[in-house]
């Protein structure tokens, strides 16, 4: 794979699974314990604020304690991007910040980050990095109910969807790792990628949804196999 110029990376869950953030079950359709529908969408938030704050409260505070590090996972991403010579783009539908702490750059988070709010006003963007309360003060118009979690919920458009788009087209090499293929559109980034003309490469604990449209696949846990991949790529 030495001709490869430009590589694009899409993550999911199971690249935090290692570091102890629970994965996302299809399969049961719950999410730490909770209904999709009763933390994860629009409605939900608009029906029970205190209840949605509070999931999202709970998701961070690991985060924030150093409960939940980087894993070899994140760390190889990380070392990718810093010895490839080519350009690099890291997509992931994860809300942590994993990636960050283990080094990556300007990571595109398309479903947002579990440490900022925002405001549902004015669309301004906050870290955040404690609990929120509905009656907290929104920082830039003032009113209480105004923060709400910058994440991606079920029936929203994710974000940052024009730059992939745009990245993929130019992409030579596509890499999905830990992600079901059950979340559109990321899994039909493979698809795009395929269409440019890219090789594909799917990481997984075991074949995705979408399995059957990568080149090749290579199933373990990510903490194991990327970082050989990631040493072979480079021949380190
Ligand atoms: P998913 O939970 O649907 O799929 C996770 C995939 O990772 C599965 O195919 C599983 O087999 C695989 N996997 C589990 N452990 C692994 C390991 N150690 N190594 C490699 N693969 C492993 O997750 P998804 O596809 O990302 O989609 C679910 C949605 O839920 C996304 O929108 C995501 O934003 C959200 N989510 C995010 C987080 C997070 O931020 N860490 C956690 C849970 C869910």
């Amino acid at each position: 794979m030495n001709h490869v110029k430009s590589i694009v990376v899409l993550t999911g869950a199971g690249i935090s699974a290692e570091s102890g953030i629970k994965t996302f079950r299809a399969d049961d359709g719950l999410w730490e314990d909770h209904r999709v529908e009763d933390v994860a969408t629009p409605e939900a938030f608009e029906r029970d604020p205190r209840l949605v704050q509070k999931f999202y409260n709970q998701r961070r505070k690991p985060l924030l304690n150093d409960e939940v590090v980087a894993n070899a996972a994140h760390r190889a991403l990380a070392k990718l991007q810093r010895e490839f010579d080519g350009a690099f783009l890291l997509v992931t539908q994860n809300i942590d910040n994993l990636h960050e702490q283990a080094g990556s750059q300007s990571v595109l988070h398309m479903h947002g980050e579990i440490l900022k709010m925002r405001c549902k006003a004015t669309g301004d963007i906050f870290s955040c990095y404690n609990d929120i309360d509905v009656s907290d003060l929104c920082d830039c118009c003032g009113e209480a109910n105004n923060l709400r979690p910058h994440i991606v919920w079920f029936g929203e458009m994710p974000l940052y969807m024009n730059e992939i788009g745009d990245a993929i087209s130019g992409c030579d090499l596509f890499i999905s790792i830990g992600t079901s293929g059950n979340v559109y559109p990321a899994a039909g980034f493979v698809q795009m990628a395929k269409h440019a003309g890219a090789q594909t490469l799917e990481i997984n604990l075991d074949e995705s949804a979408v399995a059957a449209n990568f080149d090749r696949g290579i199933y373990g846990k990510a903490g194991d196999v990327l970082p050989v991949w990631v040493d072979g790529f480079l021949g380190t």
